[in-house]
């Protein structure tokens, strides 16, 4: 990526701090710092897209051809802390950033191959209003601009939540989401191999739930990616 002098004046002015220790980032830098970016812990599912965890929690439960997590999640550690910037602090480019970086080593392991279209699991209309952006958009948006595969945000869309999510267990969970998500114009993702971004793993009830609804449109391949895996 070319460095503008617009950036490097603008960095002059005011200097960008990486979002996992702080410290100052150079032009080429992006949200994380270099050193930041290596210490990420990996989890290597990209490289057995079929069998791994995030695979295994589809089995039984929905057609999913491949699927991968870029990195391990773990309350109170640095890669939440950033999560959380992303989610909540009005971070929109931290999820481009790590997007993009996580773009960069799938792609290597060929995980894109055949993939047509990229939707990022909606957010309830609400949601979004509070926090003016889908952090899983914005993650869409970065893998989307190294693999030039398009980004679709408006063919899937969610409805609002019957109840509280936190305070149900995870198969009361499951039973509540299922339905949650509606595809809107099936002829958009007729017969295409779509790849469901999210932020984090976690139950997986709802990317398992969205994958189910892309998944009944006709002749649609299903994949997934998610930035964190709760261990
Ligand atoms: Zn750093």
């Amino acid at each position: 990526m070319g460095v503008s002098l617009w950036s490097r004046v603008l960095d002059f002015v005011s200097p960008r701090l990486c979002a996992v220790c702080g410290s100052r980032l150079s032009v080429t830098e992006h949200a994380l710092c270099s050193a930041c970016c290596l210490r990420l812990p990996r989890t290597g599912f990209c490289l057995r897209p079929y069998d791994n965890p995030v695979a295994q929690a589809f089995w039984g439960q929905a057609d999913v051809e491949r699927a991968a997590s870029f990195f391990y999640f773990e309350p109170h550690s640095e890669v939440s802390r950033m999560i959380y910037s992303l989610k909540y602090k009005g971070r929109p480019d931290i999820g481009v950033a790590l997007g993009r970086l996580a773009a960069g080593e799938f792609m290597a392991a060929g995980f894109f191959d055949g993939v047509d279209v990229i939707v990022p699991v909606p957010l309830a209309r609400k949601r979004l209003r509070e926090r003016g952006y889908n952090q899983s958009a914005e993650v869409a948006a970065g893998v989307s601009s190294l693999t030039g595969i398009p980004v679709d945000e408006r063919s899937v869309c969610r409805k609002a939540f019957k109840t509280s999510q936190t305070k149900l267990g995870r198969w009361e969970r499951l039973g509540n989401v299922s339905g949650l998500f509606e595809v809107r114009r099936q002829e958009r993702l007729l017969g295409k191999h779509v790849l469901l971004v999210d932020d984090v793993f976690t139950t997986g009830a709802t990317v398992m739930a969205c994958a189910s609804a892309v998944a009944a449109v006709p002749g649609t391949t299903v994949s997934i990616m998610t930035l964190g895996f709760t261990k």
